[in-house]
């Protein structure tokens, strides 16, 4: 197991366009191993090859969270040179990135999308993803293009703040079992702190 640094915000190597990958050499499948063990140490469910000093188009993600069987949880996807061939509806979602630590945004994202890629053996795949899923892969392939959620979140905050909001929001939702607190509330009562 490898782990490697990751860029922070602010370095420059994460606002710039990476350039396709030509060939996957061992180069790139150790990238991609040394990324995995990267993402899981930091408690990511995502990387792409910026975030780790790579100006080339790939990325890990392991986007599938709520997933009730392990294997699905654990499934790992590496894609290189993805292209996102379809987008639809809108959804907002709240996004951290390993890249801005300490901080949340509320960002604009499609709800469904079609992404296909390359894997490490050269093959293609094309996935149709929505919801949470679909945001992993816009954000990481986001990163490819040199772009962070947070120059597009419509609002930001700390993560302090926001495990501040959602203990607030579950205390007061204590006596409703079937009351889930969602993103828009979450980020309403953010609104409302800020013009306390
Ligand atoms: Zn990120």
């Amino acid at each position: 197991m490898a782990l490697r640094n990751i860029t922070i915000k602010g370095d420059e190597i994460l606002a710039k366009k990476c350039k396709p990958v030509k060939e996957i050499t061992p180069r790139i499948a150790e990238a991609c191993a040394d990324m995995v063990d990267t993402m899981i140490e930091a408690d990511g469910v995502g990387i792409a090859a910026p975030q780790v000093g790579i100006m080339k188009r790939f990325f890990i993600a392991m986007p599938h969270v709520d997933a009730e069987d392990e294997e699905t949880r654990n499934k790992i996807y590496v894609m290189i040179n993805p292209e996102i061939t379809y987008k639809e509806g809108t959804q907002e979602s709240s996004e951290g990135c390993l890249s801005v630590p300490g901080y949340m945004g509320l960002v604009d994202r499609p709800y469904k999308i079609r992404i296909k890629g390359t894997d490490l053996q050269g093959e293609e795949h094309e996935y149709e993803f929505e919801g949470f899923e679909a945001t992993v892969f816009c954000h990481e392939y986001d990163h490819l293009d040199g772009i962070l959620y947070s120059d597009i979140a419509k609002d930001m905050m700390t993560v302090e703040e926001y495990s501040e909001i959602l203990r607030e929001l579950q205390e007061k939702h204590a006596d409703d079992e079937d009351a889930d607190s969602d993103n828009s509330e979450i980020w309403e009562r953010k609104k409302e702190r800020d013009e306390q």
